[in-house]
């Protein structure tokens, strides 16, 4: 019986990154349902060489090209709902969830609902909806695995151990292009500054997260709901060499790290194939080569992302979605030119003092809050 797999946010990198992983697994993997937002070009030749039965495509004016560069007739699903209509069109063992943003909340719920399992990309469905996903999934018996590399590694370090044993994790972090940036230096940074990350090769919207480390922010809250951990028991470290992917903390003191290349298709596979494991494309570290290997600690005055975080996880509620969609919307201000590299925190701050939090939130309920951070961020511009 081949697996038969889903890719949510096909044409980005997490999506280009586990096709070519599919592809090097082989004959006993089956790409059955492709999705991006407008990309249609890319979208139709990914089609056209893995020739999934449905694809979806969310912008509808990007339709016409689709259709004129398709080979074949997939069912397609278009519009704001095409990826949730594509995820209950299609029979799949499972989704590979990799759309950018909150944009991908709705149709990773939806695959946590029908119980597969799930190669989890999109840390924004945990960062807006953490307190419903992951009890939906113990209800359904849905596998979430994650591929973010930091969490596919604690993942992978827990094996060693008992739950109740762990003292903490350590998320590791690059530091992004900022590490050594002055606060000054950093208020005049430009996009392109932003979108020049050191080490890894990613989408543009987590590269700015990584510059600002509202990225890491965002993880905290995503291992507090993976690993069900409390906030105090998530710590942060800085290590520009990206090899040691984070660590698990015993009681004990005894620390298990997972350790690996800065290439994405490493975790992706492992989410796939899990509790097996295959021969990877990614390269193979030489730890001859590297020679040393530096940890520090964060600096919290230059990267304020980071208390917001902890503000995050320890709060929970709708906090979650108003961080998520004010990030969001500040990201793509800072983007169009319109506020500072350092405003985007400033903005994200501010949205989140301002929100009057609601500790049992459903779904509607967050999306309404992560509407309502956006116009806040808006007209935070004006003001
Ligand atoms: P990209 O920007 O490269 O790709 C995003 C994907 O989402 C594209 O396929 C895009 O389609 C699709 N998309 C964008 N907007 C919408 C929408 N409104 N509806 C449906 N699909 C949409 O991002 P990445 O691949 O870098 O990141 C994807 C996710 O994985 C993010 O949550 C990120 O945080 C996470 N992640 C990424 C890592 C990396 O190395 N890249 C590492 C760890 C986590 P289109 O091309 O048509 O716009
Ligand atoms: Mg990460």
């Amino acid at each position: 019986m081949k697996n038969r797999v889903m890719i949510l946010g096909s044409t980005g990198s997490i999506g280009t990154s586990a096709l070519d992983v599919l592809a090097h697994l082989g004959s006993d993997w089956e790409v059955v349902g492709l999705a991006a937002g407008s990309n249609a070009k890319k979208l139709a030749e990914q089609a056209n060489r893995c020739r999934p039965e449905a694809v979806a495509l969310v912008e509808p004016g990007s339709e016409t090209t689709f259709r004129s560069a398709i080979g074949y007739a997939p069912r397609v699903h278009i519009g704001p709902d095409a990826l949730s209509q594509l995820v209950d069109s299609v029979d799949f063992d499972c989704a590979v969830c990799a759309v950018v943003g909150a944009a991908g909340v709705k149709a990773t719920l939806r695959c946590v609902e029908l119980g597969k399992r799930i190669a989890l990309a999109n840390k924004e469905a945990l960062v807006v909806a953490g307190s419903i996903l992951m009890p939906l999934a113990r209800k359904s018996g849905a596998t979430v695995i994650p591929v973010d590399s930091e969490h596919s590694a604690i993942f992978q370090a827990l094996h060693a151990g008992r739950k109740e044993d762990v003292a903490k994790v350590h998320l590791t972090s690059s530091g992004g292009p900022f590490r050594t940036w002055s606060s000054e230096a950093m208020e005049e940074a430009t996009a392109e500054d932003a979108l020049r990350h050191p080490v890894w090769d990613m989408g543009p919207k987590i590269t700015i997260d990584s510059a600002t480390m509202m990225n890491k922010a965002m993880e905290i809250v995503e291992a507090r709901w993976l690993f069900d951990l409390h906030p105090e028991q998530i710590d942060v470290i800085l290590h520009p060499e990206c090899i040691v992917h984070s660590l698990v903390e015993f009681r004990d003191g005894s620390m298990i790290a997972q350790l690996g290349s800065p290439d994405m298709r490493g975790p992706i596979q492992y989410a796939l194939t899990y509790p097996q494991r295959k021969t990877s494309p990614a390269s193979r570290v030489d730890l001859c080569a590297i020679r040393q290997l530096s940890f520090q600690r964060p600096d919290v005055e230059r990267f304020p992302a980071l208390r917001i975080g902890y503000d995050v996880a320890r709060q929970g509620g709708t906090l979650g979605a108003v961080f998520n969609a004010a990030n969001e919307a500040a990201v793509g201000l800072f983007r169009d030119g319109v506020i500072g590299f350092r405003d985007i925190a400033r903005y994200v701050e501010r949205v989140i003092r301002d929100h009057v939090r609601n500790d049992a939130p459903t779904l509607e309920d967050l999306l309404t809050a992560d509407k309502w951070a956006r116009h806040e961020v808006a007209k935070c511009t004006v003001c």
